[in-house]
């Protein structure tokens, strides 16, 4: 299978439990690849532009509340079948459903702080890199 490109979120409540460098572990160990990584202090703007397809639902205010309430680390995640692998290694939206050893079980206190964010499919993955990295920010691997 080819290599494919997927778009994560260290949410911030993650970032505050420390637990940046444990959450790289997880995508390491299974074989992704961080190809392009930076911490932010998301805008109201950024983070309402992030998740448009949302801004209809009841909880659209909250979830920007809380993407802005603290920096967040952006990274791209390189490897085969890196879509499909990054949300299976996030668990479930809500972390009462998660499987156990998932970064939302493990990390997640509720569905509105969840820890983790990553791209449903290739096109939003494609979508969600373009919106927060230039093709000059992504660095593939040559060795
Ligand atoms: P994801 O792809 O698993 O992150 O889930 P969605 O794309 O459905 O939702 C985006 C984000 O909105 C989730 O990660 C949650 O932070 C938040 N969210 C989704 N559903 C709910 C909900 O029912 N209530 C609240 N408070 N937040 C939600
Ligand atoms: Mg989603």
């Amino acid at each position: 299978m080819a290599l494919e490109r997927t778009f994560s979120i260290i949410k911030p409540d993650a970032v505050a439990k420390n637990a940046i460098g444990a959450i790289y572990n997880r995508f390491e160990s299974a074989g992704l690849r961080i190809v392009a990584s930076k911490m932010l202090h998301l805008s109201r703007e950024k983070a309402e532009g992030f998740y448009a397809e949302h801004k209809e639902r009841p909880f659209f205010g909250a979830l920007v509340d809380f993407m802005t309430s603290g920096p967040v680390m952006v990274q791209v995640l390189e490897g085969e079948n890196a879509v499909v692998k990054n949300r299976q290694i996030m668990g479930a939206t809500n972390p009462a459903e998660a499987d156990a050893g998932t970064l939302r079980s493990d990390y997640a206190e509720s569905i509105d702080e969840n820890a983790v964010h990553g791209s449903d499919a290739p096109e939003s993955a494609a979508r969600e890199i373009a919106y927060f990295f230039s093709d000059e920010e992504i660095c593939p691997r040559t060795r």
